[in-house]
């Protein structure tokens, strides 16, 4: 598979009245296309901050990221300190799972995806269904967010965030808000949702019941990846 990403001594340091807080220390290693990263940490061990470098929201203030977009030769440099570049970045290659659905309750739960398809130009009814169909919510199409459950709503949420066909698909503690049972349901659908539609994607957790949905974990401590390790379980088939 083609190696999507990398980051190379990535840190990412914050200057506070205390001193300088090193969120990330020095982070190196590659994804390629079709793996499913699962990062734990415990809190403040920098995942977030590390998700926010990876999807340029946030600035990274040493080390390199390269990115393989619109299938070009290699990998490119990922803008960094330039919004509007990294807007674009964004929205050209990113899909985001928030813990809190973020999803419009005046909308029905298709119209929450065709939403999205118009704000990128291309609406399709047929496909907006298919992926409520993927996540397993074909009878609940015309329903209100109000009038479904928090795992179905996470599983919208889903179907929204793999509209566009992001080549990456990043979530922060995507289960956070959810039961054992629910996290589960949300988490299968996530992962045949990826295999299908061929997305990459890196989830952020402390839960290590997540680990058996990921073909590869990446522990971090202190802004430093202490292990990183293909897991037993299938990569894209
Ligand atoms: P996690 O998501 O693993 O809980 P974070 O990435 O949110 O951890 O934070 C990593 C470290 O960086 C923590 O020590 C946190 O306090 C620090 N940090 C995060 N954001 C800021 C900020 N804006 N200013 C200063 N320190 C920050
Ligand atoms: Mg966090």
């Amino acid at each position: 598979m083609n190696k999507l990403l990398q980051m190379e001594n990535l840190e990412r340091h914050y200057e506070t009245p205390a001193g300088v807080v090193k969120a990330l220390d020095g982070v190196s290693f590659e994804i390629h296309e079709g793996e499913r990263v699962i990062l734990l940490g415990p809190s403040g061990s920098g995942k977030t901050t590390l998700l926010n470098c990876l999807s340029a929201l946030d600035s990274p203030t040493g080390g390199e990221y390269t990115f393989m977009s619109n299938q070009t030769e290699g990998l490119d440099a990922v803008p960094r300190n330039n919004s509007e570049q990294m807007t674009s970045f964004r929205r050209e290659n990113i899909g985001y799972v928030f813990q809190f659905f973020n999803l419009l309750q005046d909308l029905t739960v298709l119209e929450n995806i065709l939403l999205i398809q118009e704000l990128a130009g291309k609406k399709d009814p047929a496909r907006a269904k298919e992926l409520l169909k993927l996540v397993g919510l074909e009878a609940e199409v015309d329903r209100f967010p109000g009038e479904i459950s928090g795992g179905q709503q996470q599983r919208v949420a889903i179907a929204r965030s793999i509209a566009k066909r992001p080549t990456l698909l990043l979530g922060d503690e995507l289960t956070g808000n959810l039961d054992t049972e629910t996290s589960n349901k949300v988490m299968e659908a996530l992962v045949s949702a990826c295999k299908q539609e061929n997305i990459t994607s890196v989830f952020v957790t402390h839960d290590e019941g997540l680990v058996k949905y990921a073909t590869r974990v990446i522990r971090i401590d202190s802004g430093k990846i202490v292990s990183d390790e293909q897991t037993n379980n299938d990569s894209s088939e």
